[in-house]
This record gives structure tokens, sequence and C-alpha cells, in this order.
């Protein structure tokens, strides 16, 4: 339901969200229960999460989380009203057994597997080189129905040779992508964080509802890399996939307005503390917590999509999922804001969301708002 001034849509749902540990969960935790009912948590921790017992425990930290005294104000969060939905990392340590005991447990199920390419990004030192080296286990998750959640990139090639990082997910979606969907026929997959236009010829031939899924990030959807390069290297737009040209961006944009089924919001939204994001050699990772659903609004908004941002951000992705859409909604406001502060953890240390006045671009204006 839409006018000019509001907008009432089902609670989203992020299809990909990292939390990490300790004073960053904490501190960001309650900008995510905020806008989103659930969301798929990845496990690319320190350690990586591999066993139920990890899951179970990272899982109780999250909810310890939920409502946080933060930005929250007077707004609190109903534990039962966000379920983080837990995930393993695909290591070499992971087995088919515990494949199987994940994904029949009760007390904290494991709803997909994360697949890192070994030294792409943030802790994927514990990937394969190659997915498909990982048989047994996608064996194993294409026999009980459980999704493969796939960090689509080449990064190293056989020679140990860094690849062009821009090249990397259309090098992905040519060679590997169609691999392993000819070895496991009937392996649900998910192309995550969609940002070249290869990987979105390769999505809109080869999407499939149920099937094979793919998630876009608000920051790939608003921006390029000329806004990553404009007036110096933007650390805050420091993320991989990189974000690339603005034919890429335009392309990405076309296909979310379609609205089509196996399209998800997936936020991506991954912290890292300031003297990891401003160090010489910046952490890969867009922090977008406080911004992500504002700015998934906004870019519908100005494609004069609306009625397609529902079944973007809060049924595509749960249905994928094996769930119904969340029973409750949430209302945003067409009204200008910037993000001034940045969210700052219990021991005293800054993370800077995208979009932020200082290290952002300069003056982001950003025109929805959650309505309190
Ligand atoms: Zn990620």
């Amino acid at each position: 339901m839409a006018n000019d001034k509001t907008l009432t849509i089902k609670k989203p749902f992020d299809s990909h969200l990292h939390l990490r540990r300790g004073a960053v969960l904490r501190a960001v935790t309650p900008y995510s229960t905020k806008r989103f009912g659930r969301a798929i948590i990845m496990p690319n921790t320190e350690p990586p999460i591999e066993t139920v017992e990890q899951a179970t425990e990272y899982k109780k930290e999250i909810l310890a989380a939920v409502n946080h005294p933060s930005v929250l104000q007077n707004t609190r969060i109903d534990e039962a009203a966000f379920e983080p939905l837990m995930t393993f990392y695909l290591t070499k340590n992971l087995t088919p057994a515990e494949i199987e005991r994940g994904f029949s447990s009760s007390e904290c199920k494991i709803f997909a597997v994360k697949s890192y390419p070994y030294g792409a990004t943030t802790n994927s030192q514990w990937g394969y080189r190659n997915i498909l080296e990982a048989k047994d286990v996608l064996k194993k998750m294409e026999e009980v129905g459980m999704p493969l959640l796939l960090h689509g990139e080449v990064h190293l090639n056989e020679r140990d040779e860094e690849e062009d990082p821009y090249d990397g997910e259309a090098m992905f979606v040519k060679d590997t992508l169609p691999r392993l969907l000819d070895m496991y026929p009937k392996l649900k997959i998910s192309l995550e964080h969609m940002s070249s236009h290869e990987a979105i010829d390769f999505m809109e031939k080869n999407g499939k509802d149920g099937k094979l899924m793919t998630t876009v990030t608000p920051h790939h959807l608003m921006y390029d890399r000329r806004h990553a390069f404009s007036g110096g290297y933007r650390a805050l737009l420091h993320c991989k996939p990189l974000v690339k040209k603005r034919e890429d961006r335009e392309r990405l944009r076309d296909m979310v307005k379609k609205g089509l089924p196996f399209v998800s919001a997936g936020t991506d939204s991954a912290p890292h503390p300031e003297n990891k994001k401003f160090s010489s050699c910046c952490a890969f990772g867009v922090f977008n917590s406080p911004v992500a659903l504002e700015m998934y609004v906004q870019v519908f908004d100005e494609l004069g999509s609306l009625d397609k941002l529902e079944g973007f951000l809060s049924v595509n992705g749960p249905r994928f999922f094996g769930f119904e859409p969340d029973a409750n909604t949430l209302t945003l406001v067409k009204k200008d804001w910037q993000v001034t502060e940045p969210v700052v953890t219990d021991e005293g240390v800054n993370l800077w969301p995208v979009g932020h006045v200082k290290h952002g671009l300069g003056n982001e204006t950003f025109h929805w708002q959650i309505s309190n």
C-alpha cells in the first residue's frame, strides 16, 4: 500500500547479513532487527561457524543483542519478532554428517551453507580454492535440500596468481557456476550480491524460483565505481564484489525493476571497526544496517517501481528458504534525512555507515525513513 508520503509493507527479510561477534554485534544488531523480521546470518566469523554447537552459541549471542540499548530510543523489538537464520561456512572441516545434523536440528536449524572463495574477502582463508572440490558436502546438501549461498567470484588462478578483481564475478558465472549447476541439478543455489552485467545476464537467463536465486545489495544499486573513486578512494564503499561500472549498476536497477521472483534483497551489511576500515589496506565490507532498507526504497522510488518493492524485500527471500512472508508490517515515510553519526560500540569503537556525511561521498541525503 503506498501513497506519495508513506509506504507500508510486510516486514522485510534480509537474505544476507554479517553481524560479527562481541561488541560490534551488540552495536549493529538492533539496526537490522528494527528493519528486518528475519535474516540469513553469514558464518564468516572468527572462528568460522561449522558445527551445530557453534551456530547455537552464535544464535544465542544474536538474540541477546536484539534489545541492546542503542539508537532504538523508545522502541523495543519483541525478541520473537526477529529470527536469525543460521548458516554454516563451507570449510574443509565441514562434513556431510554435520549438514544432516544441522538440517534436522530442532534447537538450531541450519538453513544454508555459505561458500567463500579462498582469499577473496573478510575471513575467507578457510574456503576451498574451488568449490567443485567440496563434492561430498554438496551431494549431501542436494539430498537434504539445504541451499548453497555463493560468493561467486574467482580470486586466484591455478598458479595462485590473483585475477583482476573487476573480472572475478564474470569468470565465476562463465565457468564455475554452470559446472556446479550441471553436477548438482537439484541443489538449491543463491548467487549472492550481484554486481556485474555478466552475472545479471546469466541470472536473467537461468534464474528459477525455488532453485536458482540471487541477492542484490543496496550499495550495488545506488553506487558505482565513479562514486568509489570520487575525490579519492572511498573506504566506506570498499567491498567484495567491488562496485562496478555505471552500466553494470544500470543493468542491476533494470533487473530489480522487473520484479523477478528469484531476485531478493540481501543487504550484505558488513561492519568493521574504523581502524580496519580506514587503514592502509582497508577491510572489505559496506556497513549499511542503519540505512539499507531506506536505500532500497529510495532506489525503487527513483525507478518508479514501488509496486515491485514488497516482493523483492519481503516475499521472494522467505519463499526460497521455505517461509511465508513475515506477519508483521513496517511503515516508511518519505522525508529527507542524513546519516550524521557513527554507530559506537560499548567499547567506544566507531563503525561508519555508508552514506555518512563525513566519510561518505559528502552530503548524501536519503529520502525515506522508518516511521516509529
Ligand atoms: Zn557478505
